[in-house]
């Protein structure tokens, strides 16, 4: 039941996201060394006349990878095909897709390291040398199927870099690792769709929505669709800071935007083994999400947010960690 909901709310999520999609580089906010290396890369390849190298975009969830993707198909003036690994589950799928693409177009694969690998095995043929081997038939009657396949820009897109094979990553001409937006650059994404929601905003307003949204722009849409929907029923049509604070209060919405996942990391942290290093592993099974997602999706942002270090006999939640939950900061000891 509770898997329903959030597919519900993920598709309306999706449906919104879509219309507050930057389509050009110059319209996607910060990450301006990216933007900067991008621009060459798709300006070069235009100058060339050829499809640029496959782009492998890799980040934790909701910073913008899907958006870059359909910012380089628009940058080109190309068509764009959709697709993630997880629905690429047989070779025939793959090769269905890449039959039916293109000259130029751009091919983007969310979740790339989810694909099983005899669909891996076909594309990096299909990336390196534009060509499909197709075997038609079984045991020794069987035969191979060579089919030219247009020049196609391959953009793939991965919230768990580890997971990446190195014979894949190599076929990737460029790629680029995203990292949490600042609080300035989050509240430029705020400012931007709430122009295009035709809300009116104080700068504060914008402030503070921004520092609650996770370093991550699809969460600070989000909140701004909650806050829109507050003010709408208070009867209010300028938002300030205190309206923007009392309806992300109302949601539940973490004051320095930690969810769910991240908070019981810290709980586990502070509560269960307070001021004890804990190993990942034992971290993975108390908050019930695996080592390597913990490791690439959630640390990072704890750690870029001074509430957990990462250190050689484990992980400990810091002294800010303490204050934020409400609790003492354990003794210098560790008891
Ligand atoms: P996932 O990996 O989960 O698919 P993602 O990294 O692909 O996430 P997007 O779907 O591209 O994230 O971004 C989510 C939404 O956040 C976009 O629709 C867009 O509204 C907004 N957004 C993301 N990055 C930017 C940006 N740099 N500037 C403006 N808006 C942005």
């Amino acid at each position: 039941e509770v898997n329903v909901e959030k597919n519900l709310i993920d598709t309306y999520d999706a449906q919104v996201d879509s219309a507050l999609r930057p389509s050009l580089l110059d319209e996607f906010v910060g990450q301006s060394e990216l933007k900067s290396q991008l621009r060459v890369v798709l300006q070069a390849a235009e100058s060339r006349g050829e499809p640029p190298d496959h782009l492998l975009f890799a980040g934790p969830p909701g910073l913008g990878k899907t958006s870059l993707a359909f910012i380089v198909a628009e940058e080109l003036g190309r068509g764009i095909r959709v697709t993630s690994g997880p629905a690429l589950g047989r070779v025939g799928d793959l090769a269905a897709l890449l039959s039916d693409l293109k000259a130029g177009d751009v091919l983007f694969i969310d979740e790339i390291h989810r694909l099983p690998r005899p669909v891996e095995e076909l594309l990096y043929i299909a990336m390196e040398d534009f060509r499909l081997d197709v075997v038609i038939g079984k045991g020794p009657g069987a035969r191979t199927l060579r089919l030219e396949i247009p020049r196609f820009t391959l953009v793939g897109a991965t919230t768990r870099s580890g997971m990446v094979s190195g014979p894949l990553r190599d076929r990737f001409g460029y790629s680029y690792r995203l990292d949490y937006y600042g609080d300035e650059e989050l509240r430029k994404v705020v400012l931007r769709s709430a122009k295009l929601m035709h809300m009116q905003l104080t700068q504060a307003a914008a402030d503070e929505i921004a520092s609650r949204s996770r370093g991550t722009p699809r969460l600070a849409n989000r909140h701004l669709r909650r806050v829109r929907d507050y003010a709408e029923v208070e009867g209010i049509a300028k938002i300030t800071d205190e309206l923007a604070s009392d309806a992300l209060a109302l949601f539940g919405v973490d004051k320095l935007g930690l969810d769910k996942v991240d908070l019981e990391i810290l709980r586990v942290l502070c509560e269960r083994f307070t001021g004890r290093p804990v190993g990942l592993s034992s971290i993975a099974v108390s908050v019930h999400e695996d080592a390597g997602t913990l490791e690439e999706v959630y640390e990072p942002f704890l750690i870029q947010r001074g509430l957990l270090l990462r250190t050689q006999r484990g992980r400990l939640a810091t002294e800010r960690a303490y204050h934020h939950l409400g609790y003492p900061p354990p003794s210098p000891e560790g008891q």
